[in-house]
């Protein structure tokens, strides 16, 4: 069963902790043991695995990630939001976390993040939990 979770940004560069409402995916499948596999269908969005514990290490990347894709510098695509676009597909549009005893194996330290890029939107996050075979 593919589950929907809704997802409002504030700004236009943000990096979202979802770790819990993919975790409530989780509890509300009953899967025991599987993978989770987190999906972003958008084209200015991505999502990632990083730190959680603390909030300065996204602000970071935001910040580093803006000097390397400048928000103005000559893009071809007439919508203007190139640097989005780029962005998103540094970062990728999934990840998959392995569930075990009902629960996401995340390393210590680690996070699920919804990265938006061109914000603030409404966006939807994709969850699929692949339960193991018997
Ligand atoms: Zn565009």
């Amino acid at each position: 069963m593919l589950h929907r979770v809704s997802i409002k940004t504030r700004s236009r560069v943000e990096f979202q902790n979802i770790t819990r409402a993919v975790q409530e995916v989780v509890d509300s499948s009953r899967v025991e043991n599987g993978v989770c596999y987190v999906f972003v269908p958008h084209t200015t969005a991505a999502v990632t695995l990083n730190e959680q514990a603390d909030p300065s290490v996204v602000e970071d990347i935001a910040e580093k990630l803006d000097a390397l894709v400048p928000q103005h510098g000559g893009y071809h695509h007439s919508e203007g939001n190139s640097p989005a676009h780029i962005k998103a597909s540094l970062f990728g549009s999934s990840v998959m976390v392995p569930v075990d005893g009902g629960r996401l194996v995340l390393g210590t330290w680690q996070g699920i993040f919804f990265c938006e890029f061109d914000g603030p939107r409404s966006r939807s996050v994709l969850v699929k939990i692949l339960p193991d075979s018997r």
